[in-house]
Order: structure tokens, then C-alpha cells, then sequence
């Protein structure tokens, strides 16, 4: 059987090694921390860093087909290994979404509507930033941030000089604060003849930056979700990409606002493990693979809850509820913001 290589060795790459294993497939993952979830469902992990140029080689060599878990593998280990092998998602997806810079850039280019941003380089730039944009405010950096990290709120331009100084001189974006009622995503996926399948749009909750709740049904407009829907599909067809890729909205009275993209299957689509009958996992694997894909028809309501931190102390009590789907993640130790696991509870009706 076809083996799949997948960077990365945390929640998102054990699930996607899950689904690649139901569908008779071999996972090799690629992981330079120590103890990673995906190590105990996988069936190799190599732990080698991202500059050891004979493991990334070997690596390669070993697998079919490559796939990531996260947008942030470095570029020179990115060109190593489509030496060897294909890289799904490919290149362009993760060059426009590893900085924020781009990836708004790219956004509005395709007519799509983006909160104003502007780059920052010091203060200057920011000052004149404020100015044009106005406040409130949110300073970004352009690369790496997660869960909220790497933000900074300004209520104005006396809030300018402190917010630049926890940049701690890394590259960063301002963007305008957009008033939104509330937030939704799309994860919608397109296979390697082209074809796309999209899942029913969730409503995001988040708390402190880190996502708490997905809902679904969204509260949206018949419009809205089709809206929303054409949306990912143009980015998913200006990207030719191929794969699962999560789309992050704010809905505002004027419109769906892209807030950003996620070249990757995403937290708010963990609903669909228990939603629908080809889930976000599964999905990404058949597309990677050549596959055909599934259709992303939703069966039932579901609010997935993600277990963070000390929520693990809930686990018994979730055990005991029979409409919830437990999915943790293996890993040994409990820390304050540390994403543990996720709850799907199927919702009936009436
Ligand atoms: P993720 O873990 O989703 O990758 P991130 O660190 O990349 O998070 P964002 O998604 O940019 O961060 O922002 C986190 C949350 O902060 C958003 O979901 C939203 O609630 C809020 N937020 C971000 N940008 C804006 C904005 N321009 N206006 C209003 N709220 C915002
Ligand atoms: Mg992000
Ligand atoms: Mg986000």
C-alpha cells in the first residue's frame, strides 16, 4: 500500500494517520519534538529537525506522497523534498499563508473583502497605520502566530509604542478591528481533478484567542452559506490546491470578512468526525491520495467543544453523556491553553 508522509506529529497529523490507516494506507510523520500524538496511532515517526538535510531526504524516499499538518515548515525543507516527492497542498498554498502580509494581500486581490491592514516595520509605519486606519486596532505578526498569540490591541495611538515593543521586532501587520456579529469557517476541500466538496459552514466561538466551540448549523442566511461556500472555492481554485483547507469569516451587515486561511484540515472542522459520514480527516487523505471525494453532506447538528487544560478534568462526566463523541489526543501532560482533546455532542431536535 500507498505510503503518506505527514509534517508534523500533533492532534491534526494522529487524526489524519487515523483516517489514512482506515483506508489502508501507511503514515510516516515527521517530527522533531519528542513524544508527539501522532507517534502512538502512526506507523513510523522519524524525529529529526527540519534542517537535517539526510532525514528529510531519507523521508522523502519513503513515502508517496507528502501532506502537512501546519503552515510553518521551512522553505528549505520544503524545496528538499518536492525534489522527491509531491507536495499536497502545494507550495503557493503555504507560501501565501505563512505571513499574513501575503495572505491578506493575496485575499483582496481576489476580491475578496479583508479587514483594512497595513504592514508595520517600526513606528512610523505603525503611526501612519492608526492613522489610516483607525482605531481600535490589532498588531499581528506576520508569521507564526496561533491561538491568539503574537496580537496586540490598541485603543489608540498611546497604545503604539507598547505594542510595537511585544512585536519584539518581528515583521507585523496592522488590521483595522472589524465589528462582526459573530464568527463562522468553511473547511472545504478540492481533489487533484479539481472538483470541490464543501462542508456545511460551523459558528466559532473563541476565548482568550483559542477556539472553544464550532456549531452547526451556523447562523447564517441561505445567501450567507452559499456566500461563504463560492468563496472557499475561488481560493481553493486560485491556489490549485489539493487538499483540506480551512477558511476563517467574520459576518458582518456588510458582508462575509476573511479573517485568514489555514492550508490544512482545521479545529473548527473536527465537528465532521461525528457530523458527517467522510470527515475533514478522511477528506484531506482522499484528496492527497488521488481519491475521490466524499461529499460533505452534514447528517446531523453537532457542537464540537475543544478540551483545553484543565477541561480534561470534565472527561468522566463527558464520558457518561451517550450523544458525545470523545476524541482526545494522547498527550501526557496538562498545561494552561494546551489543546487536550475535543467533545462532539450530536444535537437532536424537537
Ligand atoms: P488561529 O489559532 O485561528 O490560527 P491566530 O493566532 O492566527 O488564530 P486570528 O485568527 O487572526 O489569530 O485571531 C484570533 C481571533 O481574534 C479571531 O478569531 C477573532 O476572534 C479575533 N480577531 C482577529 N483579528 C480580528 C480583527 N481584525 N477584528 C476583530 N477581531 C479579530
Ligand atoms: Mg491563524
Ligand atoms: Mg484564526
Amino acid at each position: 500500500g500507498a505510503v503518506i508522509g505527514i509534517l508534523g506529529g500533533g492532534q491534526l497529523g494522529r487524526m489524519l494517520s487515523v483516517a489514512a490507516a482506515r483506508l489502508g494506507f501507511r503514515c510516516h510523520i515527521f517530527e522533531p519534538g519528542e513524544n508527539p500524538p501522532a507517534g502512538h496511532v502512526a506507523d513510523r515517526v522519524t524525529q529529526a529537525a527540519y534542517d537535517d538535510a539526510d532525514a528529510i531526504a531519507a523521508f522523502a524516499g519513503s513515502v508517496d506522497v507528502v501532506t502537512y499538518e501546519f503552515e510553518n515548515i521551512p522553505t528549505s525543507a520544503l524545496d528538499a523534498l518536492e525534489r522527491h516527492r509531491p507536495i499536497r497542498p502545494g507550495r503557493e498554498a503555504l507560501r501565501i499563508s505563512q505571513d499574513r502580509l501575503t495572505e491578506k494581500t493575496f485575499l483582496r486581490d481576489l476580491g475578496l473583502q479583508t479587514a483594512p491592514f497595513a504592514n508595520v516595520t517600526d513606528l512610523v509605519s505603525l503611526t501612519m497605520a492608526l492613522d489610516a486606519i483607525g482605531a481600535p486596532a490589532i498588531l499581528k505578526t506576520r508569521r507564526f502566530g496561533y491561538d491568539g498569540k503574537g496580537q496586540s490591541r490598541l485603543t489608540g495611538m498611546q497604545d503604539a509604542e507598547n505594542a510595537l515593543a511585544d512585536m519584539a521586532g518581528a515583521p507585523a501587520i496592522l488590521e483595522g478591528f472589524v465589528d462582526f456579529s459573530h464568527e463562522v469557517s468553511v473547511i472545504a476541500a478540492r481533489g487533484l481533478t479539481g472538483e470541490i466538496a464543501c462542508f456545511d459552514p460551523g459558528e466559532n466561538v473563541h476565548r482568550e484567542g483559542i477556539l472553544r466551540t464550532t456549531t452547526v448549523p451556523a447562523r447564517l442566511t441561505s445567501a450567507q452559506r452559499t456566500d461563504a461556500i463560492l468563496l472557499a472555492a475561488t481560493i481553493l481554485n486560485a491556489l490549485d490546491y489539493i487538499g483540506v483547507l480551512g477558511v476563517e469569516l467574520f459576518v458582518t451587515p456588510g458582508g462575509l470578512i476573511v479573517n485568514e486561511i489555514a492550508p490544512r484540515v482545521h479545529n473548527s472542522g473536527h465537528w465532521t468526525q461525528n457530523g458527517c459520514t467522510v470527515d475533514q480527516f478522511e477528506q484531506h487523505i482522499r484528496a492527497v491520495a488521488g481519491w475521490p471525494l466524499g461529499g460533505g453532506q452534514r447528517h446531523a447538528d453537532v457542537v464540537m467543544e475543544n478540551l483545553i487544560g484543565e477541561d480534561m478534568n470534565r472527561v468522566p462526566d463527558l464520558a457518561r453523556q451517550p450523544d458525545t463523541a470523545l476524541h482526545l489526543y494522547g498527550k501526557a501532560e496538562v498545561k494552561p491553553g494546551r489543546k487536550m482533546g475535543h467533545a462532539n455532542r450530536i444535537v437532536r431536535k424537537g
